[in-house]
């Protein structure tokens, strides 16, 4: 059956769509495309709070631009970032993002099937929707862009996994947050390409240094654990003084 065909089907059926929403433009570009075929009725945004190591402002971002939509927070609740961090002795790499699967992933389809048992009407029929973009890595335009999720499928529940702006592109998701009359989170304007932890282990030399501006009591805390630890956030060694250019203040 063709995409949209599919989509419709379950929307029909009553599914509930879930919105994972990071407060970045991705996510709110999505939910604008979401809001216009789904039923507020059938969507659920949910935000893993990664706490100390977000931007200011993301829950009241989503807040103010998901409109009538319902919205949980979750967290894991054994360990924060800089935790995980220090408990392994090392940061998380690209290819082995602890941080992703076990801060965000984990977290969000607890809150899924918590959310499902306590509102029956879905009968266990759930589209998790992500808003990531081919576009975006080679790794990424390899994705499935909707998939049957076998192992989630369990305990009378029917879950799918759909990426809804798989096509779009960077222009195309600023283009549409613009039409819907709305902004995007104000790091964007403050100079930032991406918006996910202030900090991320795939940021460029130029997020790192923005962010570092931006947050001087964070980034300090970075460098002390870099230094901590002996690992460093960037996969090729170096620290984020020698990244940036920008030494810490405490
Ligand atoms: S934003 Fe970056 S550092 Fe934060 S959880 Fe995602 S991959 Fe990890």
């Amino acid at each position: 059956m063709e995409l949209s065909k599919q989509v419709d089907d379950l929307i029909e059926r009553g599914a509930l769509f879930v919105i994972n929403h990071s407060a970045g433009k991705d996510s709110q570009a999505m939910t604008i495309m979401l809001r216009r075929v789904v039923p507020a009725r059938q969507l659920l945004v949910v935000h893993a709070d990664l706490g100390e190591v977000e931007w200011d402002g993301n829950i009241d971002h989503i807040r103010k631009t998901i409109g009538d939509i319902a919205f949980e927070t979750c967290r894991n609740p054994n360990k924060t970032l800089l935790e995980m961090v220090e408990r392994r002795g090392m940061w998380p790499s690209p290819g082995q993002r602890q941080c992703t699967s076990d801060l965000k992933r984990g977290p969000i389809e607890r809150t899924i099937r918590r959310y499902l048992k306590a509102h029956p009407e879905f009968g266990g029929l759930v589209v998790n929707c992500m808003g990531i973009r081919a576009e975006e890595s080679t790794a990424r335009s390899k994705q499935k862009p909707f998939r049957f999720h076998a192992g989630n499928s369990k305990a009378g529940r029917e879950w799918y996994d759909w990426l809804p702006i798989f096509d779009m592109s960077k222009e195309d998701v600023f283009a549409l947050i613009d039409e819907a009359g709305q902004k995007p989170h104000w790091a964007y304007a403050a100079g930032m390409s991406r918006l996910s932890c202030v900090f991320c282990i795939m940021a460029n030399r130029s997020d790192l240094r923005t962010a570092a501006n931006l947050n001087p009591d964070l980034y300090s805390r970075y460098v002390r654990l870099e230094r901590q630890i002996g690992h460093t956030l960037s996969m090729d060694g170096r620290g984020l003084e020698e990244v940036t250019g920008i030494q810490a203040t405490t």
